[in-house]
């Protein structure tokens, strides 16, 4: 066992590090041309079309593991899929907090699901704030603020919903600071929008960093729910310990795996740069509007503006057709508003209402 493995079995919960998990009956004899009496499915497929409806699912489909750990660039047992990368964003937390005991740290403002994640589990949240003005990480902060029964940091990047990206000296000092301390979290949901920042691949350079990547934003399939957490193969085992014996929907692995192919990923490259171009639109023009005060220079598929009134000027969008993210009442964020970058037409409907406005 490599220093790493030891350590992930100190991080996790004790319940978690010695349970024996559900073994699943197609997790056991998954691919074998038998007869399967094992899972009391129906031996009928009821559209009889062939789509094997009538059995239960892979618990992690090994086609799509593989396709996955090719596409990010890692082997299959540094990949854990889930329903999105929430669903890995609860596992983490299930399977190393603790409680009213353990805690996790975030940077906010930041994406909401990691203190509400740990909220139902139980778990403590210690925040350190991002830094005023350039919402860039406190590395120095986090690292004073870690104490023994922090096990998880949440660092987001493009950040949800500033949309700036972290500096990859700041992300690399919290992994060496908490290594063999702590797990360290990396949203990288929205890479695609500026893959350059990506720091996937140094995954083997820092054994305690998990990198959550999705195909939700750039893959546009936000409604097949799957995403992975990228890791240290003995934290993905124990995230597989804690998973749901089946997660991914038979009909969505379908439709997923020929997007993954060379044809999708070079469709998935010439959509991203297409919703690049137009959030430098989304930017220039906000800029020029009198009723924004500020726009955020973004690195995601979405930017951040402050109004000079967000109520009003997410009240005007409303009442013109078209819902865009008040997020005004959260901290540091006072009369800001976040908005998608959606099509040019879908653009084109905002701004004539947002020139309305003064
Ligand atoms: N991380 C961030 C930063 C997000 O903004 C979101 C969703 N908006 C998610 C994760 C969840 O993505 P998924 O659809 O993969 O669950």
């Amino acid at each position: 066992m490599d220093s790493f493995a030891t350590t992930v079995q100190q991080l996790a919960r004790p319940a978690v590090r010695d349970l024996v998990p559900y073994s699943s009956a197609r997790s056991l004899y998954g691919g074998q041309d038998a007869i399967l009496l094992d899972a009391n499915e129906s031996p009928a497929d009821p559209l009889g079309q062939g789509t094997g409806l009538n059995r239960y699912p892979h618990p992690q489909p090994p086609p799509l593991i593989v396709a996955m750990a090719d596409l990010y660039g890692v082997s299959t047992d540094r990949v854990f899929a889930g329903r999105g990368t929430d669903e890995a964003i609860d596992t983490l937390l299930r399977t190393f907090c603790e409680a009213s005991e353990d805690s996790i740290l975030v940077c906010p403002p930041t994406y909401g699901l990691y203190e509400v994640a740990a909220n139902i589990q139980g778990a403590k949240v210690k925040e350190v704030p991002l830094l005023t003005q350039s919402f860039a990480l406190n590395a120095a902060g986090i690292l004073d603020a870690w104490d023994e029964r922090c096990k998880l940091v949440f660092l987001c990047s493009p950040n949800n919903p500033t949309g700036n990206t972290m500096r990859r000296e700041d992300v690399a000092a919290v992994c060496q600071g908490l290594q063999d301390k702590a797990v360290v979290v990396l949203d990288e949901a929205y890479i695609e929008f500026c893959p350059d920042a990506s720091m996937t691949g140094t995954l083997a350079s820092y054994p305690n960093l998990v990198v959550l990547r999705t195909l939700s934003k750039a893959w546009g399939m936000a409604g097949a729910r799957v995403g992975v957490a990228l890791g240290h193969p003995s934290l993905i085992a124990l995230m597989n310990k804690v998973r749901a014996p089946y997660p991914l929907a038979k009909p969505v692995i379908d439709q997923v795996m020929p997007q993954l192919t060379a044809q999708g990923r070079e469709q998935c490259l010439q959509r991203s740069q297409e919703v690049m171009r137009r959030r430098e639109q989304l930017n220039d023009r906000l800029n020029g509007f009198a009723c924004v005060e500020q726009v955020y220079p973004s690195e995601a598929n979405f930017v951040l503006a402050r109004f000079k009134d967000a109520q009003a000027a997410s009240k005007a969008c409303r009442e013109g057709g078209v819902i865009v993210r008040d997020l005004g009442k959260r901290p540091g964020l006072d009369n800001c508003v976040r908005i998608s970058v959606g099509t040019d037409a879908e653009l084109q409907q905002l701004f004539g209402i947002l020139e309305g406005l003064s």
